[in-house]
Formats: C-alpha cells, structure tokens, sequence
C-alpha cells in the first residue's frame, strides 16, 4: 500500500537534491475518482492540503472543484483551469474586500459562521450561495480543530434565516470533522446534527458539505471510503425517513486523503549522534524537520511511515530530529521509530505519504534551511524551486 510507483521512485532518483518532495499526479487521480465514485459526491479539493500547480491542473481536467480560502489560492486554481463557479470559498475569516474580489472573480459559494460575516457576505457577494458551517464533535481527529470554527446548532438556524433575509441563497451546511478522522460515526453524529439545523431552517433539500478529515494510513489502517460512505448514508436516510429534509446534494472537500499517498519526501540524514546520560537510543538528524515542511509532527499527530532504501541491516530504536537549533525541531521522540544500526550520515531516510501539508508549511528560510523543492513526477526538468540550504552537503 505504501509503495511509491515506479514514476515516484524515477522523480526521486533523479531529483539531484534532498530534501525534495516528489509528486505523482497519477496517484491523486486515482484517489480522488475512488472518493468520488464511493460517494457519488460532488468533490471540492480542498488546496491547502497540496497547492501544487501540477497537481491543480490534474484535478481541475477531470472537472473536480476547490475548497479556496483566500484570493492567492482562487487564482491558483483559475490558472490551473478551474471553472471559478466550481469554487468554494470555505474559510470563515475573511478580511474586508475579500468577499467582493472572490465575487467579482467568479466565485458564488461561500462557508460562513458568524452573524458578522453574513453581513459582510451580503454586502460584498450578493445573491450567493451560503452554506453555514457547523461546530461538531470531532472525536477521531488526529489534528482537530479545538474550536476554532463553526456556529452551534441554534445559531446555525439564526445564521441560515439572516443570510436568506440578507438576500443570500442560504443553500445548506457543512462541518469539519477534523483531520485525519478515523471513526465514521463521527460523520453520522455531524450529518444528524447538520441536517437537523437544515430542517429546523425550512431548507427542505440542502446542500450538505461533508468537509475534509477523510484518513490515511500513514503507520495504522484506517476505515476505507465505503465504511465512511455507509455510515453517512444510514444517517441521512435517517433524516429523511424523519422527515427533517427530503434529500440532500452532496458535497466532499477532502485535502489529505487525495494528496498524501501521491508524495515522497526524501531526505538525508546530518548526524546520528548518541548522547551519554541525556537518551539511550541514537539521535537521528534530518535535513528536514519541522520548519522544512513537517509541521505536521507538531505533538507526533501524524506518523509518517520511513523507509531506508539504501541500508537494509537490522535496526534500533532512535529519536528522529530536525536540522535547526529550536528546541521544538524533534520530529519523533514517543512515536516508535527503528532504523538501520548501521545508518550514518549522507544516507537517504524517505517519509512515505507525505504529499498532504508538506511543501505548503515550509518556511522561507528558518535558520538558512529554506522552502521544500517539489518535482513531480512524469514530467521533464529539476525541481520547481531552488533548493534551500540544507541541500549543499
Ligand atoms: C483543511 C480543510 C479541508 C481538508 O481537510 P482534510 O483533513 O485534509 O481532508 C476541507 N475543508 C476545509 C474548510 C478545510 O479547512
């Protein structure tokens, strides 16, 4: 399951650098068709997740729509092809203008979750499809939300009836269950929870945007699309049969689950180091860490499978680490991580899965390691960007 394709392996091969994050566009596809065909739904890839151009242009040929969330992202996805009417703009938090520019772009679905925002959506975008976005429970979330977003159930209602007030299409609701959501029944308990806030607003068919948070198996297997499409089903058959609504049109924004399996990162190993009387495993340092495109370890939340493609002896415990001089710059010290006795420094360490929420977290330059090279696979040329710093040894 984790094998990368022979197209990935070739990209890596011939890179020339580490770090660099290779891509395979032929992956995405395959993963999102399986989500939109298990589902039947109309999907939004949500770009945040990988906004690389290659991968844009992919999805966008095969008529899939975007999950935006601000001006720089729409116009990445205009340039990859995308139909500007097959855009949402999902994030809540928009600055004054945003709303009117994203307008006047072509865009006419929107996610809000405050009173505040509906307004500014009324005066900025009028006549646009508002889905109100939900606060749910997101037990299962390996990164959840704490919060962040999203109105409660009673608001919710306020919010829908204000935007169709205001003039708005109050067209439906969305949540996010958040990411890397392993238990389906979280997505019954939101389906209920949303359809019934559509009821209780009079919105007899609405749209119902399932969001992102569709797993991975990055180390552990996860549910399967069709385990998540039978528990969303059952619950809104329940609200049919209840009569809450009479049907739904729905909708997927998945980010890490078209993304993650499409990517490579691979990297070279600084130094194994042991330290005497601090740790009795080895101190495995990477040219990339948290700053290089692994925000995502931040508290260990995800668990990116390793592979040594060069060393294949037997292995020992270590603790995995970045190449900058912040203290927070530990990759793995609680999740188990075994590598080759015999790995030294200049070897090649790849992370599987790494194509969701890798090149886009990347800073400019902390401590001279600077943003993450992307190649991708299948297509001609070195990376798309310099390398950073930590590519000269
Ligand atoms: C990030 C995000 C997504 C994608 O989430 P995944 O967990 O990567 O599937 C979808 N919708 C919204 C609004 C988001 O912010």
């Amino acid at each position: 399951m984790h094998e990368p394709t022979a197209a990935l392996e070739h990209a890596l091969d011939t890179a020339g650098v580490t770090p660099v994050l290779a891509l395979d566009p032929s992956v995405v596809l395959d993963r999102y068709r399986a989500m939109r065909d298990a589902f039947g739904a109309r999907l939004l890839y949500a770009v945040k997740a990988c906004p690389e151009p290659a991968v844009l242009r992919a999805l966008a040929a095969e008529g899939a729509g975007f999950d935006v969330a601000s001006h720089a992202e729409i116009d990445l996805c205009l340039a990859a092809g995308a139909d500007p009417s097959s855009l949402c703009h999902g994030n809540p938090v928009r600055g004054p203008g945003s709303a009117s520019r994203a307008h006047a772009a072509g865009v006419r679905r929107f996610v809000t979750d405050s009173a505040e925002d509906v307004d500014a959506l009324a005066a900025e975008a009028p006549g646009a499809r508002v889905l109100v976005r939900l606060l749910v429970a997101d037990t299962g979330s390996a990164t959840p939300f704490f919060g962040k977003f999203g109105a409660r159930p009673g608001e919710a209602v306020r919010l829908l009836e204000r935007a169709a007030a205001a003039g708005l299409d109050a067209a439906g609701v969305t949540f996010h269950a958040g990411s890397q959501q392993t238990r389906p029944q979280t997505y019954a308990d939101a389906v209920s929870v949303a359809l019934s806030v559509a009821g209780r607003a009079g919105i007899a068919r609405p749209e119902l945007d399932l969001g992102g948070g569709w797993p991975v198996p990055y180390r552990e297997p996860v549910p399967g699309p069709h385990e998540f499409v039978g528990a969303v089903r059952s619950a809104v058959d329940d609200a049919v049969h209840r009569g809450t609504v009479d049907g739904v049109d729905l909708l997927l924004e998945p980010g890490r689950a078209v993304v993650a399996e499409a990517g490579v990162l691979r990297t070279r190993v600084l130094r194994v180091s042991r330290r005497p009387g601090v740790d009795h495993r080895r101190w495995v340092y990477l040219d990339v860490g948290r700053y290089q495109g692994l925000a995502e370890t931040e508290g260990e939340a995800i668990g990116y499978p390793l592979r040594t493609p060069a060393r294949s002896g037997p292995s020992g415990p270590v603790v995995l680490a970045g190449p900058t001089c912040d203290g927070d710059d530990v990759i793995y010290r609680r999740t188990p991580c075994a590598l080759p006795l015999d790995l030294a420094a200049g070897d090649v360490v790849d992370l599987l899965c790494a194509g969701a929420y890798t090149s886009s977290y990347a800073s400019v330059g902390f401590n001279g390691f600077g943003p993450l090279p992307v190649v991708i696979a299948g297509a001609p040329g070195g990376p798309d960007r310099s390398p950073g710093g930590a590519a000269d040894h």
